[in-house]
């Protein structure tokens, strides 16, 4: 049986005109795929996601899809995503995963992002143990970069986690997961929902007196460093009551042979009181960080570019 003739748009039959490749122009049209992308194996599962690895099926650039079912989403979830999109959509720097389109189908929607394809930093220290001094420095600083263009387009991550702390092949860090972040004249002391992870959760997030702004990336920061260079979590705890406490009182310990310097930057970070924390410049200019000619002489940067539509 023949098959029924193609009934292509506009842009594809542009595509078809310039490729006049019949077997890609059947890819593109027939096969499994998302807009010009080929739909390959799978990266992982979020709550509400799911994200495959995919390739533009005329340049073979690699972005990494998100799935998510539209069914599957409540109101909430609609609400984080519509977050995760507007953030997303308005930054590009090149220690943050980019957001190069969103296609939308009657079931589905699909976010194409930029491809980190090195795993992430919970995972890497979970099997390789703590980084070197070195690579804690290199990483930081990056995640730090990321966070400084961030704040300074007024966007807060509020779920900075080592698990969202993505690589690629090359080692370059990625900052991921914007479904929490928000803009600073949104962000109010009555948050809609708890943000974050507990273990990365700034002391001002248990109490409901206080501005929940910049600093609480900053304090998720000075847990990362922590975790980067010690291995394990600074608060820790069986019950959530009892790790609310911990954080609440600040009571963690930096164990003696951490490096000076990096010691006296997690003890700038990690204050109970946001005011008193560390600001973004005081982390760039510490001690610890001067020896890295910040930002980028150990790790060249990686800068971000859309995959190319043919004719674009
Ligand atoms: P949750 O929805 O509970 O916050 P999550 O943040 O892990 O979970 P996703 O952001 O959907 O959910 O990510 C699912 C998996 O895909 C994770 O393992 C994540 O590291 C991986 N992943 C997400 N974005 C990318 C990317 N751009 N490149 C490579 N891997 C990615």
């Amino acid at each position: 049986e023949a098959d029924p003739p193609l009934r292509l748009t506009p842009l594809q039959k542009l595509t078809v005109d310039m490729c006049k490749d019949e077997k890609t122009i059947k890819e593109l049209i027939i096969g499994r795929r998302v807009g010009f992308y080929k739909v390959r194996g799978e990266i992982g599962y979020g709550t509400f996601s799911r994200v495959k690895l995919a390739f533009h099926a005329l340049t073979r650039d690699k972005v990494a899809l998100k799935i998510l079912d539209r069914m599957r989403l409540d109101a909430q979830a609609q609400r984080l995503l519509s977050r995760e999109i507007s953030s997303m959509e308005s930054l590009q720097h090149p220690n943050v995963v980019r957001l190069y389109e969103v296609v939308e189908t009657p079931s589905r929607l699909y976010l194409v992002l930029e491809y980190a394809g090195g795993g992430d930093l919970h995972n890497r220290i979970c099997n390789e143990g703590k980084l070197s001094d070195s690579i804690s420095k290199i990483t930081f600083a990056q995640v730090l970069s990321a966070i400084k263009y961030m704040h300074n387009i007024n966007i807060i991550h509020r779920d900075l986690k080592a698990e969202n702390v993505l690589f690629t092949i090359s080692g370059c860090v990625k900052v991921a997961d914007f479904g929490f972040s928000t803009r600073v004249s949104n962000c109010n002391n009555a948050l809609d929902t708890f943000c974050g992870s507990p273990p990365y959760a700034a002391p001002e997030l248990f109490r409901d007196d206080c501005y929940l702004g910049p600093p609480v990336d900053i304090w998720a920061m000075g847990v990362l460093l922590f975790f980067m260079v010690t291995g394990t979590m600074p608060f820790r705890a069986e019950t959530m009551g009892k790790l609310r406490r911990c954080i609440m009182e600040c009571s963690y310990t930096v164990p003696p042979w951490v490096p000076g310097p990096c010691q006296r930057l997690i003890k700038g970070i990690l204050k109970a009181a946001p005011s008193e924390r560390y600001a973004v410049d005081q982390m760039l200019g510490c001690d610890w960080l001067l020896p890295v000619e910040f930002p980028w002489a150990l790790v060249p940067p990686e800068p971000a570019s859309p995959p190319q539509s043919p004719g674009s």
